[in-house]
């Protein structure tokens, strides 16, 4: 496996470790990665592939969301003293989310064997972003876009001017359905998407947090598929449907597994929003 050029000097490789998409972004003074990885091991895989890929001091990384599979080496970078950029939000998403399924874990590995967390300490971005802005620690201008909440609420658009390039993270998925788990908002995920697609140029580049890179008319299918979901989620609702009788009366793109997660947040946000239901 090596580093893949997918835009004009972005590079991006694609661990073993959960499939996941790493960035390298590199400029006149040093490479910007975008996600951590998922353990402190791959973390430390990623410092060294960065080395050996471009010679060059690594300025900053960037989080795209909280999920564990994409923040949990930020503590390797931190221990190098290489700040950390993320949404404002992920302070509060690991209260919630990542600390407990960390603490669970700890408690009791072998509930998830896959996982090697004994070193990881859970570390909060140095740099909150609230709102669109630029970074350039490495000579080369990045710009952020925190997303309207959908697959998160913590979800940072990475987006290279000169290379027209978007690190979206997991608000597109290519090598598997959509993930509604651990803080996501499905009602509210196609809005998301549609934010984005009013920034996509045709020929841009969009790399997903796991697979391969994309272009604009998958995320306008992906933002179609979850607009089915969406509405499919409220018709239940409206009709007191639950789950499974909802899920033989629409056509749905994703597997029940999957899609089980969506609806039961889902109805937890209407329930907050709406009278009726199941
Ligand atoms: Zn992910």
């Amino acid at each position: 496996m090596t580093w893949i050029e997918v835009a004009s000097n972005v590079f991006v490789k694609r661990y073993k470790l959960d499939d996941l998409n790493v960035a390298a972004i590199p400029g006149p003074s040093g490479v910007t990665v975008v996600d951590t990885g998922g353990s402190s091991a791959q973390a430390r895989e990623i410092i060294a592939d960065i080395k050996d890929g471009f010679g060059l001091p690594i300025v900053d990384a960037i989080n795209t969301h909280a999920h564990y599979d994409h923040t949990f080496g930020n503590c390797v970078f931190a221990e190098l003293g290489i700040p950390l950029v993320g949404h404002h939000r992920i302070p509060a998403h690991y209260a919630e989310y990542e600390a407990p399924r960390l603490a669970a874990w700890r408690s009791e590995p072998a509930r998830e064997p896959d996982k090697d967390w004994g070193k990881v300490v859970l570390t909060e971005p140095t740099e909150l972003v609230r709102e669109a802005r630029s970074l350039a620690h490495g000579g080369r201008e990045i710009r952020l876009l925190p997303v309207p909440r959908g697959h998160t609420d913590t979800d940072l658009a990475v987006f290279v001017p000169d290379a027209r390039v978007w690190l979206l993270g997991d608000v597109v998925e290519e090598s598997g359905p959509p993930m509604f788990g651990s803080g996501s908002w499905p009602l509210e995920w196609p809005a998301a998407l549609e934010r984005l697609l009013a920034e996509l140029m045709p020929d841009d580049v969009v790399i997903p947090g796991h697979g391969r890179p994309v272009g604009r008319e998958f995320v306008e299918r992906q933002a179609d598929s979850l607009n089915l979901v969406a509405s499919a989620i409220r018709n239940a609702w409206v009709a007191g449907l639950d789950f499974g009788q909802s899920l033989g009366s629409s056509e749905l793109p994703w597997p029940e597994w999957m899609l089980r997660s969506a609806f039961e947040q889902g109805f937890s946000q209407l329930a907050l929003q709406l009278p009726g239901g199941p």
